[in-house]
């Protein structure tokens, strides 16, 4: 014998295929939880835990929400990691006789959410897996919410794995347990939490039927298993088509540009390292985008700069265009603006839950295409007129909506109310009868008023009675015997119907009835249609938002100064006056101090930069990687004027203990580094490595510093900005063909040091940590005790010293009016500003620290 009620009985078969999600179970006008999923969603949603009585010897924990408001409730608890089943009457309870059918009909999970406040308009929300075999490693990343579907395969490598998911930021992750367990064990601290989830189950056939065959064989083995894994999980969880994802983009890492987790997050791409808000990263200072599709792909660019230089000319020929038209630029601008978020919205349109409005909402976006077309057309860029080339207005889908939908529809697409007159014979025929009976009503008041000589006698309605005849109670004596039989009593009047009342309700009621079907059937008929259409639509999207980042980031490029990088297949970055995009940009007073770059093969293609703290070192090597990533993802640069190469990876090196990873040692986060680096650089890559050596005893730091350095100049030989505390380091300039010294400049006066920004030539001769320590207000015993031991110490570094008077004596005639060409050229905002501080620090010279 069943150990509960058949309705609990129901509820556990239903939970066994959901264990790991909240079951929300369907019971009338609620979603129910039983059990264990109560008591935790209770405590989770702060919703009251009661009980309920089941067959059982105990009352069984129960809790649940209203299901009109239980969106909010599911969003709540996606964000803080479930998974919750929604499960369904399939019945109809009020014909059903006996219990009615539940299933569950979608699992909604944090890698597969639809809508609502958790998935932001301008980032994507990513679904990832990964598989492995043959030794290949393949990732998917998919994201149903817009119909992007990303596929791509390496030898296995555990860094490329994490380089790629950094990028994606994926809400979960689902594949192989054994690469689940991989990248958990990484440790790394994503920017939002990742839900894993073991899945391997696959299914072919679906992959193959949805995005056709010939699409299915140009795709290699391992990453056809892992789309097919994806797709697996997708058509478990949510239960429906998946129109959205109409094409999978196959694509080989080594067209882009590698950036590590930890560079990306040290260069503030995307977010910045204190609070990990947009504002104040580079996607901030290049995001002028009008749409929501415009800001995603821009992210995605800035993800994923890209090592073709021909392709990277052929954006930057956009930029340069738009940049010198500002009223084109402005005129794009305006037409974006009213074009919504295409890709949600098809994408709500294949998975069967656009409403009317959202069906206004593409055809208001599709209204503004012509115009946008007409534009690129004609203008003189290539870029541009490609685009226009590509765009299909599918002015037919546009008139198709125009002709149905009515221009304010209601949310609910079940109630009527949406479709437009003259669109179907039919429904117009009922609106007629509908429009005629509740005519007849009238004239039936009339009538009733006339022959009973009630004035005060009324036609109502209400949902329970139907129609009905209103007397107020004085006059019910007045009503003739027979025809009228009493429905309803209230305090002061008596309600009544008659049999051609009746009989008229009938056809009234019949009429709305079939009128709400009819538009309902209306409705989805040409939501279909559209979604029959949807890989136009997102090809439309597509063109829309690559002319949104290219007006974007000539917007910007204009209004902060920055210039057409050259770009180059060879060795050498050269930049003159190079600025830091983002420092600059928040400074309030414009005085950013502009420095040049020189990293060459025939010079040097290592600087290693000495300077106090807080000289601006960071910043300076921060800025020629940020260059590099502009230039390559298609923008402009701030400088004076920039040479710059295809870079294949760059990699950073910050000496932030707090920002990486927990629990293991500072020193030991940078080996681990400075190991992949070793192993993955080439003659092509950028290295940034800031204060190398710390977090070790100053001669074991110094030593493994020296030996990095020749290991970078001798065995990779690719470009490289080192900072370091050493300045006793400075000695390598002698031994290593290819480094420079270079140091912050900083200015005495008296007992004061001012930095000037400026990078110039040869070492720099203490850090001034004993003066950095005065400042913070160490009582002076403290600080002249100092003074003399460092004098004490640095006696006996008599090779350091050595190396240093000579940069001394190069540097000592190099002043701020008159420095040699690698550090002198800067723009004129920067040349002021020099100029200012030259005025505020007197005749003083400017010389290097020493
Ligand atoms: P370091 O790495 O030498 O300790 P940072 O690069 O962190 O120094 O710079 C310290 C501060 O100096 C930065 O926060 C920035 O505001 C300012 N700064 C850095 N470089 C410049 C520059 N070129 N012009 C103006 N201000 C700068």
């Amino acid at each position: 014998m069943a150990k509960y009620t058949p309705m609990i009985e129901q509820y556990l078969a239903v939970k066994e295929q959901a264990k790991d999600a909240f079951l929300f179970f369907r019971l009338g006008d609620f979603y129910e939880m039983f059990f264990e999923d109560a008591v935790k969603a209770s405590r989770e949603l702060e919703i009251t835990l009661t009980g309920r009585e089941g067959g059982g010897d105990e009352r069984i924990p129960m809790c649940g929400v209203p299901y009109h408001s239980a969106e909010g409730y599911i969003q709540r608890l996606i964000e803080k990691g479930y998974k919750v089943a929604i499960c369904e009457q399939m019945d109809d309870p009020a014909v059903t006789k006996g219990m009615v059918r539940r299933e569950i009909v979608r699992v909604v999970t944090p890698g597969t959410i639809m809508e609502g406040k958790t998935i932001a308009d301008k980032s994507n929300n990513y679904l990832v897996c990964v598989t492995e075999s043959d030794r290949m490693m393949s990732l998917t990343a998919c994201d149903i919410s817009t119909g992007e579907l990303y596929v791509t395969s390496v030898p296995s490598s555990v860094e490329w794995l994490r380089d790629e998911i950094g990028i994606y930021e994926p809400a979960e992750i689902i594949g192989d347990s054994s690469m689940l367990e991989l990248i958990q064990a990484e440790q790394i601290q994503w920017s939002r939490p990742i839900v894993y989830t073991p899945w391997e189950k696959r299914d072919e056939k679906l992959v193959r039927s949805q995005f056709g065959e010939a699409a299915w064989a140009r795709l290699d083995p391992e990453r056809q298993q892992c789309v097919s894994v994806l797709i697996s999980y997708l058509s478990e969880t949510q239960r429906r088509s998946m129109g959205q994802l109409t094409q999978f983009s196959s694509y080989e890492p080594g067209h882009y540009m590698i950036l590590d987790p930890f560079t990306r997050r040290n260069l503030e791409l995307v977010e910045t390292v204190r609070d990990r808000s947009k504002k104040g990263s580079l996607l901030w200072l290049l995001d002028r985008s009008q749409t929501s599709m415009g800001a995603r792909l821009l992210r995605r660019w800035i993800d994923k700069p890209l090592l073709s230089r021909k392709a990277v000319e052929e954006r930057l020929e956009a930029v340069e265009y738009l940049y010198n038209q500002f009223i084109l630029r402005e005129d794009i601008k305006s037409s974006l603006n009213e074009i919504y978020d295409l890709e949600r919205l098809v994408a709500r349109i294949a998975f069967g839950n656009a409403n009317g409005r959202d069906l206004n909402a593409l055809k208001i976006s599709l209204q503004q295409v012509p115009a946008l077309k007409e534009l690129c057309r004609t203008s003189s860029s290539s870029t541009l007129q490609r685009i226009a080339g590509e765009m299909d207005e599918c002015s037919d889908l546009c008139e198709a909506i125009d002709q149905t939908i009515v221009e304010d529809p209601p949310v609910s697409v079940r109630d009527g109310g949406l479709i437009k007159p003259g669109c179907d014979p039919h429904l117009d025929e009922l609106r007629e009868a509908s429009i005629n009976g509740k005519r007849w009503i009238a004239e039936l008041e009339a009538k009733e008023r006339e022959v009973t000589g009630i004035r005060s006698l009324k036609i109502g309605f209400n949902k329970v009675f139907g129609y009905y005849i209103e007397v107020t109670k004085a006059n019910v004596g007045s009503l003739p015997e027979g025809r009228y039989e009493r429905k309803q009593t209230l305090a002061n009047a008596e309600r009544y119907v008659t049999p051609e009342l009746k009989e008229k309700e009938g056809l009234i009621l019949e009429a709305q009835e079939k009128m709400v079907d009819l538009e309902y059937a209306l409705f989805t008929e040409l939501r279909e249609k559209l979604a029959s259409e949807i890989s136009r639509l997102q090809l439309l999207a597509e063109k829309v938002a690559e002319l949104d980042v290219y007006q974007s980031l000539a917007a910007v490029s204009a209004e902060q100064g920055f210039v057409k990088p050259v770009l180059t297949e060879g060795y050498d970055l050269v930049i003159e006056a190079g600025r830091h995009p983002v420092v600059e940009a928040v400074m309030k007073d414009s005085s950013f101090i502009a420095n040049a770059t020189r990293l060459t093969r025939d010079d040097a293609g290592i600087l290693l930069i000495t300077g106090p703290n807080m000289a601006g070192k960071s910043t300076y090597m921060r800025q020629v990687a940020l260059i590099s990533i502009m230039a390559q993802i298609g923008c402009f640069v701030p400088a004076g004027k920039a040479e710059v190469p295809m870079i294949d990876r760059i990699f950073t090196r910050i000496g932030a203990a707090d920002d990486l990873i927990g629990g293991q040692s500072t020193f030991m986060v940078e080996m681990a580094d400075i190991q992949v680096m070793t192993e993955k650089a080439t003659p092509r890559s950028l290295i940034i490595i800031d204060e190398l050596g710390r977090g070790t005893s100053t001669s074991e730091g110094m030593a493994i510093a020296q030996a990095v350095i020749e290991y970078v100049h001798d065995t990779i030989g690719c470009k490289s900005l080192v900072s370091t505390h050493f300045h006793e380091l400075a000695h390598l300039e002698e031994s290593l063909k290819g480094l420079r010294n270079y140091s912050m400049a900083v200015q005495e006066s008296g007992e004061n040091v001012h930095f000037l920004r400026k990078l110039v030539p040869g070492p720099a001769g203490s850090s001034y940590g004993i003066y950095c320590a005065r400042l913070a207000g160490l009582p002076s015993s403290i600080i002249g005790r100092a003074y003399s031991l460092l004098q004490g110490l640095e006696q006996g570094v008599s090779q350091a010293a050595a190396g240093l008077e000579t940069a001394e004596k190069q540097l000592s005639t190099t002043s701020a009016a008159d420095q040699d060409e690698t550090a002198s050229d800067q723009p004129h905002a920067a040349a002021t500003s020099e100029v200012i501080q030259l005025s505020i620090f007197g005749e003083d010279e400017i010389k290097p620290p020493a």
